[in-house]
């Protein structure tokens, strides 16, 4: 019989109070469970020795099914608001910590595996993981990383051997719309399954907070605790704040509107969590990066890149890039979306630490402004690289992003080839895009012209920096990456390893882990989508990918 709080066995569906976590083993079950890919990197930054990866118990461990001697597993309770609404309690369903490791440096790494089995948080859900959504977080992940953007890692990927029963709709249905179960409708299908080890410092989310905040008076002091727990352990610096720190700051007019951080670490910590959010999301919106579901539960507290869903880079520029099918039609996440959803975010954060009485109005709206003013400058100064100025321009990149969006035009490839033009103006008009002529496809006339007139405008800005065209283009480059994982490069990559051959994951790894760099050989990697990948039903995502 199951009981509460037996580690081995608790895997009970239900409303945990009072409690942060539960102490719950992976229970997925295996046969013959097989390691089919890791990432070096990773394994560096857990001293783990690459012969690691070679002894026998090492994808019975990494499947969940033996122990790793020394942890002590648990599930984390956490809310969130799903879509904008409230959705109660949440927490770890498919995810288990393994414990912690410090490494060398000092450096403290939590281990968790996801899709390993049930726990108290799994709701109606079955606590698996299918190869396809696993194979999406492992490279995504460490892509991310590779791209210079914070995020959780991904040690290793391993099959369990064992199938998984997968129909979208009925994911759909039961984890969104849990009322009404009755419509599942659609012929289940079995995929093989995964389990993905994920790595970071914590995986603490807005929803670990809100959710004690929501239950009321009896609760509040957790959030209080889990703050202080969070602060000791991953903002340390905000400890022990001196006034000679000199974080105090103006908010308006009159005494009453300093804001004063050192006197408060709660309100540090918030401003914290705010600058590195907006941070975070102008990395996202800078390579074209779509998360999918930035729900609450989906936001890191400490700023990183957590859950890889139905997430999608840009292919062709689309403000309104949506790759999640159940954020239809009302593209609440859609790509342009992001910042504003980040602070929507933010917001409810700074009003779980007021609730707990941590912070006040003042330095919950401070937080907010915080927000705001590092998005901009961030972004301001990433497109500002990306496009190898010197200064901001603010005319000339909305044009070039409506230009982009009217004729569809590549992001990534787009931007990589603006590094070849020269910043010089004695070219004819005619010859003006002659360099960008490989990613400005199918353009009528009329369209020519209104290109034509902004690459003139640009080299003029180019010319007036007083940067030379190589130095400009060597920065550049280091920007604008060479090769990101689109989806339809996922999607190849999966089809292999569901006909069991994982050598293009493994390929598509090493490509992504250099992003920036021209890799010879390795050129159709950096190509645009082929026509498979636009059929209805390929590449199609949803909130369970
Ligand atoms: P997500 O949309 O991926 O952020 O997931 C939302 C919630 O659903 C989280 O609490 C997850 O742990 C839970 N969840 C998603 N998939 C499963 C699954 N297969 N089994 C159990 N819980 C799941
Ligand atoms: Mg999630
Ligand atoms: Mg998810």
């Amino acid at each position: 019989r199951e009981l509460p709080g037996d580690p081995r066995t608790d895997s009970i569906p239900r409303e945990v109070l009072h409690s942060c976590y539960t102490k719950v083993s992976p229970s997925a079950e295996v046969d013959n469970p097989q390691l089919v890919a890791w990432s070096d990197s990773v394994a560096e930054l857990l001293d783990l020795d690459a012969r690691e990866f070679e002894r026998p118990d090492f994808p019975q461990i990494f499947s969940g099914a033996s122990p790793l001697s020394g942890g002590m597993s648990y599930a984390q309770c956490y809310g969130g608001h799903q879509f904008g609404m409230w959705a109660g309690q949440l927490g770890d369903g498919r995810a288990i910590t393994l414990g912690e490791l410090v490494n060398s440096s000092g450096h403290r790494w939590e281990l968790q595996l996801k899709g390993a089995g049930k726990t108290p948080y799994s709701r109606f859900a079955d606590g698996l993981a299918v190869l396809r959504s696993s194979i999406r977080e492992f490279l995504c992940s460490e892509a991310m990383h590779f791209l210079g953007i914070p995020t959780t890692r991904a040690l290793c990927l391993v099959t369990t051997g064992k199938y998984v029963t997968r129909d979208m709709f009925y994911e759909y249905v039961s984890l969104i719309c849990a009322k009404h179960t009755q419509l599942v409708i659609g012929n289940p299908k079995d995929e093989p399954g995964a389990v993905v080890c994920r790595v970071a410092p914590s995986f603490l989310r807005f929803g670990s907070y809100q959710i004690h905040a929501s239950r009321g008076k009896e609760d509040l002091g957790l959030v209080r605790t889990l703050a202080d727990y969070t602060i000791r352990h991953h903002f340390p610096h905000l400890e022990n704040l001196s006034k000679s720190d000199s974080l105090s700051f103006s908010t308006g007019e009159g005494d009453d509107s300093v804001v004063d951080l050192t006197s408060n670490k709660y309100a540090a910590w918030a401003v914290e969590v705010a600058e590195r959010t907006a941070s975070l999301i102008a990395k996202w919106q800078g390579v074209g990066f779509t998360h999918g579901v930035l729900n609450t539960d989906n936001m890191s507290a400490l700023g990183l890149t957590i859950d890889y869903g139905p997430f999608g880079f840009l292919d062709a520029f689309d403000p309104s890039y949506t790759p999640n099918t159940t954020d239809l039609p009302g593209r609440r996440y859609c790509f342009a979306n992001q910042p504003d959803i980040g602070l929507w975010n933010i917001a409810q954060f700074a009003t779980t630490l007021s609730a707990a009485q941590l912070i006040n109005e003042k330095e919950s709206n401070y937080a907010m402004e915080r927000y705001g003013t590092k998005f901009m400058d961030e972004y301001q100064a990433i497109m500002t690289k990306k496009l190898g100025l010197s200064k901001y321009n603010k005319q000339l990149i909305s044009d070039l992003l409506k230009n982009m969006a009217v004729d569809k035009v590549d992001y990534t490839n787009f931007f990589r080839l603006l590094s070849n033009v020269k910043a010089d103006l004695t070219i004819q008009d005619d010859e003006l895009l002659v360099t960008l002529k490989a990613v400005l496809l199918d353009i009528g006339k009329e369209r020519k012209d209104a290109w034509t007139s902004w690459v003139k405008s640009y080299i003029q800005e180019l010319s007036a920096s007083g940067i030379s065209d190589e130095e400009r283009k060597k920065s550049m480059d280091s920007v604008n990456p060479r090769y990101i994982l689109r989806n339809y490069l996922c999607q190849s990559a999966i089809d292999a390893a569901e006909q069991g051959d994982f050598e293009e994951v493994r390929r598509v790894l090493k490509v992504m882990s250099r992003p920036y760099d021209e890799q010879p050989g390795m050129e159709k990697y950096a190509r645009l989508p082929p026509a498979w990948a636009y059929r209805p039903g390929v590449c199609m995502l949803s909130c369970s990918s």
